[in-house]
């Protein structure tokens, strides 16, 4: 198979979940390996023993395969019956932990053996004595050389590296200016002297970050990268690397990065911080601090350091979001995932955050709304822009219910159990239990508006269960009020809805309006607002008819019946 012409690659550290940062990367970089013809790879960035989990680089892969960008080259993951990633030109492995002995010590013998990396013997205490120094001279801090010096030739830094005395290998910086050539950004100059010897292999006998990277960028083919903005700082290192091996660069492009609509940066710490907003707010109004942490089984000081952002921990936040009954912001794809977003909707959002097609609609506005397959034509480096994305939820969540509501009935039905079956398991089987004629309905009375599939399950919980309690303002003002006039208007409605020979939306809707009109109501609104509270305890359900039509004529006479007794 020859090799195709453009490579790209997503390189992600297998130490968390897939932030939608990273998955608008593995985006670009599979849309533009697609509109070239090229290929698209998946390597798992994994020499970060301690942080690095296979659950994780699981759970990013099963984030991608979902979001639908699949890589042609990488670690295999079967998905919906097929199998994605492979290695079709013999570049593998993927997963950087299993490359060490094949490909990163190799490479770092051919430096050593040019003379452009070194053993450095210097324990942790002697650099930090050196750096202190620098600190105090107001100085910036630069490794000496000192090994280097120390251990004159080539031949007794292979004796040293072979002898198993602890050592690092530290690369031996160039002095002359380095250039990164980047498609997004221009020229970046990197003045003569600036880098220092940093270290390429770890005592633990690791390669750091920036060697493995160019080894494997070289070794796997990679002819662009396509990377965040927080990543430049790294580059001119890469591209030292690349000279002394003689390799040429890929073509770099870094992307603007991702902020919060305030201006901060988009991070898992923002779940805290909405945990900790609750809490302090749930004080305030006179919660007390070691009942709550008693309910919620976590430590009064613990707590107390959450409180005060000493810690930003997961969990606790977690705890705090259940038990106060606050949505954590959702950061990660897999919190979209839960939340029942369609990957459709998220794509195209995260394209738009750094992208544009540039393209107008017939009536001259622009063309925002699109997906994978035209990202996959469409998609060039010269149309990403420089300026950082604002993550808009609100924007996200519009582009989500319009994706929803577009989708055929079917196709709705189908992708709300998918996501049912994975989130909300009790749900599914409720779904499944259900006669083609019911899904229908239920279909036809949540798709208008529910703009997430959770969303769509929470307004048709209804159907599934009385009102295990009713909302007292709701009763006081739409049963109560004008000496009872909810209650008359519910016991003429139930007389009304008896007598119908059928039990469909448009028959209900009539018998709806005939009764608004038999009370001269201005409009069905009291009735409506009447029958909510008997059908689902709340004011809040679908459109009325269809919510009748849904729970059938015996269960909803049940309902109101139960509401007028229990409220007499
Ligand atoms: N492994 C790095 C990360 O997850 C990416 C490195 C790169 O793209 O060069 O941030």
């Amino acid at each position: 198979m020859p090799a195709p012409h453009v490579v790209t690659r997503f390189a992600p550290s297998p130490t968390g979940h897939l932030h939608v940062g990273g998955a608008r990367t593995a985006m670009f970089c599979w849309a533009f390996a697609r509109r070239m013809q090229g290929s698209f790879v998946l390597r798992i960035e994994d020499t970060d023993a301690a942080r690095s989990s296979d659950e994780s680089a699981r759970g990013i892969m099963e984030d991608l395969a979902w979001l639908g960008i699949h890589w042609d080259q990488g670690p295999t993951l079967s998905w919906q019956g097929k199998a994605i990633g492979g290695d079709p030109y013999h570049v593998g492995p993927f997963s950087q932990a299993q490359r060490v002995k094949t490909h990163y010590d190799p490479h770092i013998m051919m430096l050593v053996e040019k003379g452009l990396a070194y053993p450095a013997t210097e324990s942790s205490e002697e650099l930090e004595v050196e750096r202190k120094k620098a600190t105090a001279a107001k100085q910036t801090y630069r490794y000496n050389r000192a090994s280097y010096q120390r251990i004159a030739s080539v031949a007794d830094r292979i004796k040293l590296i072979e002898s198993g005395e602890p050592h690092v290998i530290r690369f031996f910086a160039p002095s002359g200016p380095i250039v990164v050539k980047d498609q997004v950004l221009g020229d970046v100059k990197i003045a003569p002297g600036e880098l220092d010897d940093f270290v390429i292999r770890k005592a633990d006998g690791l390669p750091t970050y920036h060697f493995a990277v160019v080894v494997d960028d070289q070794t796997m083919g990679i002819t662009h990268v396509l990377r965040a903005q927080e990543h430049l700082i790294n580059t001119p290192r890469h591209v030292a690397l690349q000279q002394a091996f003689g390799f040429r660069s890929p073509i770099y492009g870094h992307m603007p990065l991702i902020f919060n609509t305030d201006g901060s940066k988009m991070s898992k710490r923002d779940k805290a911080k909405t945990a900790r907003k609750a809490l302090a707010d749930a004080i305030a109004k006179g919660g007390d601090a070691g009942q709550l942490a008693a309910k919620l089984a976590i430590l009064p000081t613990e707590l107390d350091a959450f409180l005060r952002a000493d810690n930003d921990s997961l969990d606790t936040a977690e705890r705090i979001a259940r038990h106060l009954r606050v949505a954590l912001p959702e950061i990660e794809v897999a919190d979209f995932r839960e939340a029942g977003y369609s990957p459709q909707a998220i794509n195209n959002f995260l394209a738009l955050l750094g992208w544009n097609p540039g393209m107008k609609l017939p009536d001259g506005k622009d063309l925002e709304r699109f997906d994978l397959a035209f990202l996959s034509e469409h998609f060039s480096i010269e149309r990403i822009g420089k300026t950082n994305g604002k993550f808009d939820r609100k924007k996200l969540l519009s582009f989500n219910g319009d994706v929803l509501s577009a989708m055929a009935d079917d196709a709705y039905f189908e992708a709300w159990r998918a996501w049912a079956t994975a989130c909300e398991p009790e749900f599914a089987s409720k779904l499944a239990s259900l006669d083609a004629a019911t899904r229908a309905l239920l279909v036809g009375a949540v798709k208008p508006r529910a703009k997430t599939f959770r969303e769509a399950t929470s307004a048709c919980a209804f159907v599934f269960a009385r009102p295990a309690s009713y909302d007292v303002a709701a009763v006081e003002k739409h049963l109560r009020a004008n000496d009872g006039q909810g209650l008359t208007l519910l016991r003429a409605f139930s007389g009304a809805l008896d007598k119908l020979p059928t039990f469909d939306a448009p028959t209900v809707h009539t018998a709806i309006e005939a009764v608004a009109t038999a009370h001269a109501l201005p409009n069905p609104g009291a009735l409506a607002q009447a029958t909510r509270i008997a059908l689902t305890g709340t004011t809040v359900s679908p459109g009325l008819d269809v919510s009748l039509a849904l729970l059938g004529k015996a269960e909803s006479l049940a309902r109101i019946q139960a509401c007028v007794v229990g409220h007499n």
